[in-house]
């Protein structure tokens, strides 16, 4: 045990270099003094010691190799191996525990990962105990248990670093890729542990794509994220043929999709001529998105816990850089003008009964709502079609002439929609809600233009018809869309953080 520890996580420190007072540690980060190290080593050795004199008689230990092989192997089996098998487990079911959870996520997000876990001080702590024993495991049967219990720990112990990180808001990405290397490393001496080995080398690879693509390097990032999707789909493709792995499979599909979602981003950044600018915006955006996020799962209760929903909203962002950079790769509706706002497109059919009593018969009509898809940035972010009457007097609709309950102009103005680029100086504002959550605010309307018909609109189905973009002009403190005409929207109350959000 000569090599030194971190003081803070109790991880292996590297060498330091000669004549240097400070050694920084890879998995954690803190920055040692080695002398404090040097200190905390000793006092590590004693509190082993002692430890290990608690359940092994002193003249075993004080006669070390004197003691014959057939003694050690009882000592071994009947003072040393229950203890340590019972910890195994312990260990075994909380890993059991974190690698059933998807473990991608951009240091952006506001992350608390739910799982009992000791903290990696006391886990590497645990590791050296059991190193110790080492000396007592003659018998080959004996040396191999403890090096499977040993290899566990240290597993344990750099997932627990990890878990810390994440929740402690300490989301480096070089530090959490560092644990995953040793961790894919751990699993080396684990019998057909070959998908959790190449979950976390994919996981390694995926963090280290994120810390370069944060640093601008798109190239290597590039390299690293297509290395790390392909090792977690192997690793599925393993898990699913191992019963011991399948619980893993489907945290590794949400890797995945999350994965394939971040590559997009480092697409949409190697179109950039200066990927700086863009990621400064990206950080912004996250962050008032997160705002957004939590504000969804609070005010409309929606389930919006799971980062999965971040997939097609990082396509989105991927579609605006590349459109500031030369290629029509968003959806335009009208005029493009310096602000562009995103909006969901839904698709809604609706009968209505018309006439007076001898006259009834209901009518197929197909129209479509535009969502601002800034919700929860949005004072009124539906365009109100059923508010507006088509033209037509009051004996239509007595004799049964009225043709719809809306004028289908939005429907009209959302299919001239067409595939554009823009000029790299436009705002352009990324949606923060998905198709789902747009969908639940379209059946809200639906619900509410039930309501307020008393029951004369019956709605059929609704369909998603993807994202388009509209130009506003900032009117006040509010957003004005020449395009809706009469079905404006509004963002009233929320412009400062639209800001804060745009790219
Ligand atoms: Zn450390």
């Amino acid at each position: 045990m000569s090599e030194l520890k971190c003081v803070h996580c109790g991880a292996p420190l590297p060498e330091p270099k000669e004549g240097e007072e400070y050694v920084t540690c890879e998995f954690c980060g803190y920055t040692n003094r080695v002398k404090d190290s040097t200190t905390y080593m000793e006092q590590l050795k004693l509190e082993i010691q002692s430890w290990l004199k608690s359940i092994v008689p002193a003249n075993i230990i004080s006669a070390g190799s004197a003691v014959d092989a057939v003694s050690r192997h009882n000592i071994f089996i009947t003072m040393i191996k229950p203890d340590l098998l019972s910890k195994h487990l312990e260990v075994n079911s909380r890993i059991a525990h974190v690698i059933s959870t998807p473990l991608v996520f951009l240091p952006y997000w506001d992350v608390h990962l739910n799982v009992d876990i000791d903290s990696p001080k006391e886990a590497f702590e645990e590791a050296a105990k059991i190193e110790s024993v080492k000396p007592l495991a003659v018998v080959d049967e004996d040396a191999a248990f403890v090096n499977k219990v040993i290899a566990a720990q240290y597993m344990y112990a750099y997932f627990s670093n990890f878990v810390h990180l994440v929740n402690s808001g300490k989301k480096d990405p070089e530090l959490l890729s560092n644990n995953f290397k040793k961790i894919a490393e751990a699993f080396d001496g684990v019998p057909s542990g070959e998908a959790p080995k190449l979950r976390f080398e994919g996981l390694y690879h995926i963090y280290a794509a994120i810390e370069d693509m944060m640093n601008g390097d798109t190239e290597t990032a590039n390299i690293h994220i297509k290395s790390g999707k392909d090792s977690l789909k192997r690793a599925k493709e393993a898990a699913v043929k191992n019963p011991e792995y399948v619980p893993m499979v489907p945290a590794i599909e949400k890797e995945l999709s999350l994965t394939a979602a971040i590559e997009k981003l480092i697409e949409g950044l190697s179109a950039t001529m200066d990927p700086t600018e863009p990621l400064a915006r990206l950080k912004t955006f996250f962050s008032a998105s997160e705002r957004a996020r939590k504000s969804l799962a609070e005010k409309y209760r929606m389930d919006s816990k799971d980062f999965g929903r971040y997939t097609d909203i990082m396509g989105e962002i991927r579609n605006i850089l590349l459109a500031k950079s030369g290629t029509p790769a968003i959806n335009l509706v009208g005029s493009p003008r310096r602000l562009l706002l995103p909006f969901w497109r839904i698709q809604l059919t609706y009968t209505f009964t018309t006439g007076s009593l001898f006259w009834k018969k209901g009518k197929a009509i197909t129209d479509e709502l535009l969502i601002l898809a800034t919700i929860p940035y949005a004072t009124q972010p539906i365009t109100d079609i059923f508010k507006m009457k088509p033209k037509g007097g009051m004996l239509d609709g007595f004799l049964g002439k009225e043709i719809a309950m809306t004028t289908g102009y939005i429907k009209e103005l959302a299919s001239s929609s067409r595939p554009s680029s823009v000029s790299a100086g436009t705002t352009v504002i990324p949606p923060m809600i998905t198709n789902e959550e747009a969908k639940l605010f379209s059946d809200w309307y639906i619900r509410n233009v039930t309501q307020r018909t008393n029951n004369k609109v019956k709605f059929g189905v609704s369909r998603l018809m993807g994202i388009v973009y509209l130009g506003a002009e900032i009117h006040g403190d509010d957003v004005y869309i020449p395009e809706l005409k009469e079905f404006q929207v509004s963002v009233r109350g929320h412009l400062e953080n639209l800001k804060t959000a745009a790219l």
